[in-house]
């Protein structure tokens, strides 16, 4: 398979820096080591300047391979498509015969080749011997043998350029990728349009283009996008403590984090968000000043926030700003007195600013334009008000607002709940969350059930009992019954419950109204780890201790063949659970199970959500298999405990 047209398609690389880029969500690492794209080795042709230049090139991919902004780049181009910087554009993903999971769910896709994007196999990279950038041949998905690709005088002639923003590791990052997508069995027909696209079967179909709408290249081209927008936004993408990679925090984001090598650490990622309660000494009229080192002195900080009840009812129609005299953000209320001892969540650092223009808004309407939300309607949007972000000056909106899709432009919409006007040249903070991480967000539908009078009740395990849980909020009018709900509203627990309740004035507001629906966006801090789980293994430790309070996510993929006698077995195992002599008799026969120290073994598969143990015990992972290596091939899981 070659690539041909792939240099041109991303060359256009964006160079820059933005000035005071707030920093977020430092990782912290461990020092227990395992893979993430298994071992990587060169081949003999390969100079030292060529291995080295490869070496910094994958180390950059696998960063980019298990971040947040690659996962949003490569849903959002399989789902709507997706523009990259410095122009380009990926997606719609259109399926090419002969794929690995063809005629599959799009959530099955999703996952599949996000799975094989961190695939634990070895890789082996030959400097020369391709065509085009770089070529390899057509394997089958569920390999666990070495994968490998032969780059071609491509290689030569970029190797020692100097770099570009990311160029031209973002470039070669991506080629490795794309042709690992061929070496996992997917294929863009041919290398050119007009055998492509018969090969693939859209023969006539003048809208297909293999180098847009084919696995290969979507997920390749999100490679580098990640890494040539970071650069772009974040300025030197090494300028993390060692092993780490500086990456946007979200996919268009203007915000960055530090990413540690997934092969050889824990993933960290925490949350930057606080309580702000409000007191006599930093309280005073309308404005309540907020205080945190990500805040303070950062003009241009990206700020949300949530009202939090504790005790006194707000309805105020709250914005936040930067009070220049001060250097402080502030929230103020547009419409009445700030009161003492309420509270909000404040989140800093995700999201975009959307400010309101006489070409995006239109009555009580203003349309977003934002990469990873347009043409997809099943995105979680938050929203909060921030007049004057991203501008000198700003227009208050004291109006409920809510969010819609908009099925005539394809566009998501802001609008006003009452009908009033949406004034030009406002602001809104927005953060869009796509679907891998459903679960933490989700819509909430007000019905009979869940009403109470002005209430309605939540319900989800990150939220059911947690008196500490951190979410947002935000009204939207396409999830529900299209019901219009022009209160404000705050957040409440109960001891057991979450709830969302109207406020108006001070006050309790109108009853909820049946129908309305919310988007709900859990904030949770987050260790994450692969693991390549071999078939002789009886632990393999994780490095990652888990809490009581932690709910836990373990995904597993790959195949093993559990002993002489044949039977290649996924995650799941067989499906037969045979007892005595497996370790774990009531699992799957050779089945991917969990292993802790004081709660015992436990069974696991492919995916499993868990809440936490019964006291703080380190996780291993094995297979349910009773004579240990007398077999090959190995799982590779992925663990998330969410905190
Ligand atoms: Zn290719």
């Amino acid at each position: 398979m070659r690539m041909n047209g792939f240099a041109a398609f991303l060359m256009a690389v964006s160079v820059g820096c933005v000035d005071g880029v707030v920093d977020v969500d430092e990782p912290v690492t461990s020092a227990t080591s395992q893979d993430l794209l298994g071992g990587v080795s060169f081949g003999g042709d390969c100079t030292p300047g060529k291995t080295g230049f490869l070496d910094t090139t994958v180390r950059y991919g696998r960063a980019v391979a298990v971040s947040r902004a690659f996962e949003q780049c490569v849903e959002q181009a399989m789902f709507a498509g997706v523009s990259h910087p410095g122009g380009g554009w990926s997606g719609r993903y259109r399926q090419c015969n002969g794929e690995p999971f063809f005629g599959q769910s799009f959530e099955v896709q999703l996952g599949a080749v996000l799975d094989a994007a961190r695939s634990g196999n070895d890789i082996l990279l030959n400097c020369t011997g391709g065509g085009g950038n770089a070529s390899t041949s057509l394997g089958a998905y569920d390999r666990t043998d070495t994968e490998s690709l032969n780059f071609s005088g491509w290689l030569d002639a970029v190797y020692n350029q100097p770099r570009a923003g990311a160029w031209p590791n973002s470039q070669a990052a991506g080629i490795v990728w794309h042709e690992m997508m061929h070496q996992h069995g997917y294929s863009h027909g041919a290398n050119d349009q007009a055998n492509a696209i018969t090969a693939c079967g859209y023969a006539g179909d003048a809208t297909w283009n293999f180098q847009v709408n084919t696995m290969p290249y979507l997920l390749g081209n999100c490679v580098s996008a990640v890494l040539d927008q970071s650069a772009s936004t974040c300025g030197n993408i090494d300028s993390c403590p060692a092993g780490q990679t500086k990456l946007v925090t979200s996919y268009g984001a203007a915000t960055c984090e530090c990413v540690a090598d997934p092969k050889d650490s824990v993933v960290a990622r925490t949350q930057s968000s606080f309580m702000h309660t409000t007191t006599a000494a930093n309280t005073g009229g309308s404005l309540t000043t907020l205080s945190h080192p990500l805040l303070d002195g950062h003009s241009d900080a990206i700020v949300q926030f949530q009202h939090v009840y504790s005790g006194t009812y707000l309805g105020y129609h709250p914005v936040a700003w930067y009070n220049y005299g001060t250097g402080r953000w502030v929230i103020q209320t547009q419409t009445g007195v700030m009161p003492l001892g309420t509270a909000f969540l404040v989140r800093i650092g995700r999201g975009v600013v959307h400010r309101t223009t006489t070409a995006n808004t239109a009555g009580y309407i203003t349309t977003i334009d934002q990469p990873l939300a347009n043409g997809n309607w099943g995105v979680t949007l938050t929203v909060s008000p921030t007049p004057y972000a991203g501008s000198s000056s700003g227009m208050l909106d004291p109006h409920a607002f809510g969010t819609y899709y908009d099925p005539g432009t394809n566009r998501w919409t802001i609008f006003n709940q009452d009908g009033a006007a949406m004034p030009i040249n406002t602001g809104f903070t927005i953060d869009v969350e796509t679907a891998h991480n459903r679960g933490l967000h989700y819509a909430h539908v007000v019905t009979a059930a869940n009403r109470s009078s002005y209430m309605t009740r939540l319900s989800s395990p990150f939220l059911d009992g947690k008196s500490n849980a951190r979410f947002f909020a935000t009204p939207n009018w396409t999830r529900g019954g299209n019901v219009y709900n022009t209160n404000e509203f705050g957040v409440w627990f109960d001891g057991t419950s979450w709830w969302i309740y109207n406020e108006a004035n001070g006050t309790v507001g109108a009853a909820m109204p049946i129908g309305a629906a919310f988007d709900i966006e859990i904030l949770k801090d987050e260790v994450q780890r692969w693991v390549r789980v071999p078939e002789s293994t009886s632990g393999v430790d994780t490095g990652i201790d888990l809490t009581t309070t932690d709910r836990v996510h373990v995904h597993a993929a790959g195949k093993l063949v559990p002993d002489p006698f044949g039977g290649i077995d996924g995650p799941e195992g067989t499906g037969i659970a045979s007892g005595w002599p497996f370790p774990l008799g009531s699992a799957s026969d050779f089945s991917l199970i969990g292993q802790l120290p004081g709660d015992g073994l436990f069974a696991i598969g492919r995916d499993l959500w868990r809440n936490g143990t019964s006291s703080t015990q380190r996780l291993s992972l094995r297979t349910n298999d009773w004579w240990l290596g007398n077999g090959s091939g190995f799982y590779e899981a992925e663990v998330r405990a969410f905190r």
